[in-house]
């Protein structure tokens, strides 16, 4: 049955329960993760459900109230842990990073790490207390206020190539049509964040989903919503733990190159473009928006696209430091980025089962 012990806390089949796991002590308030746990009625693997590692992304944690709220144990196939403030040291500042002068203090970035540091305690707790237990991960990395994410991404370059297979299709079957085959080991990306870890430490697939962003009303805000949940359901289809098959989308564009245009100078981005430019074509020096500076009201930059491409995350006018998110421009140019129709996408049937003997 989809009995789990999580941090030495038995839930039975069909229980949902919200399991307190101490990280560290900090000055005045203490470092925790609050866990909710889903037990199946019937056997199956555990899936793990991370949110905010950064401490600003907060659409995400509507998610996994959602999902919680709709989802029955009872047709539920293995458990779910789902945690929807993983970071709560960020969370208390509203940065993506810990305020504490650490040489690591991006959670997502300080994975299998040697030191104290409140990142390296919080990770460590999620490798040692859930990933050890769990076989498969999605952890949601959504805009924070101003700025949209618009991909699903998944590691495309590990060396286990069943791993690879096994997280695309969790990426397929999210339903959502913009994937982002992620190298892992190149960029800002390596065994130090949570798939990069999960992947090549404990083997365990997973996805990045981002799809969403705050401050874009809430009808839009809603609709990002639905998505996510039904990539969720999508997920749990695909990995056999509910009954059905995942809706697919007729067409996806599998992205390994993009540009992330973003101002140089900080200032109040005036887009010229809206969201519903998402997933059109964009040319070569389209102007995207105006950077105005906020003391004397000039333009002072304008972003263009750097080449011909695909529009997929996007920004409201909002104001930017240097190298804020704005626009994510799939390159079109080099042929590293295509549209793939879903009769075309090799999707492994049925994920090997690696349920962990609790
Ligand atoms: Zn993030």
């Amino acid at each position: 049955m989809g009995r789990i012990i999580a941090y030495n806390t038995e839930v039975l089949p069909g229980n949902k329960l919200i399991v307190t796991i101490p990280v560290t002590k900090d000055l005045g308030i203490d470092i925790r993760i609050k866990a909710h746990i889903l037990a199946g009625k019937h056997d199956g693997p555990t899936l793990l459900i991370l949110s905010m590692l950064h401490g600003e992304e907060w659409f995400s944690v509507l998610i996994i109230r959602e999902l919680i709220k709709i989802l029955n144990t009872d047709q539920l196939r293995g458990n779910i842990i789902a945690v929807p403030v993983t970071n709560t040291s960020a969370f208390n500042t509203g940065t993506r990073c810990i305020i504490d002068n650490s040489d690591e203090p991006d959670a997502n970035r300080s994975f299998n790490g040697k030191y104290l540091w409140i990142s390296n305690q919080i990770t460590r707790v999620i490798e040692n207390e859930l990933f050890a237990v769990s076989d498969y991960l999605i952890d949601y990395h959504v805009g924070s206020w101003g700025s949209s994410m618009a991909d699903i991404g998944y590691g495309s370059d590990y060396a286990d190539k069943d791993l690879v297979e096994i997280s695309k299709g969790m990426a397929v079957s999210y339903g959502f049509p913009i994937i982002h085959a992620m190298k892992m080991f190149q960029g800002t990306h390596s065994d130090r964040t949570s798939m990069g870890c999960a992947g090549t430490k404990y083997g365990i697939p997973g996805i990045v989903p981002e799809i969403g962003g705050l401050g874009f009303g809430e009808e839009i805000e809603k609709d990002w919503l639905n998505q996510n949940i039904k990539g969720i359901i999508g997920n749990l289809k695909y990995l056999n733990m509910l009954e059905g098959t995942p809706d697919l989308c007729s067409e996806y564009l599998f992205i390994t190159d993009y540009w992330r245009t973003s101002p140089k100078n900080a200032g109040y981005i005036e887009t010229k473009i809206g969201l519903d430019r998402q997933f059109t074509s964009i040319k070569k020096d389209e102007h995207l928006a105006d950077i105005i500076d906020p003391e004397t009201f000039e333009i002072i930059e304008q972003l263009k696209s750097p080449g011909d491409g695909v529009l997929f995350y996007t920004c409201r006018n909002y104001m930017s430091r240097p190298g804020g998110w704005a626009f994510g421009i799939a390159n079109m140019e080099n042929g590293r980025s295509r549209w793939v129709k879903k009769e075309d996408i090799y999707l492994q049937k049925s994920p090997k089962n690696r349920i962990k003997s609790n």
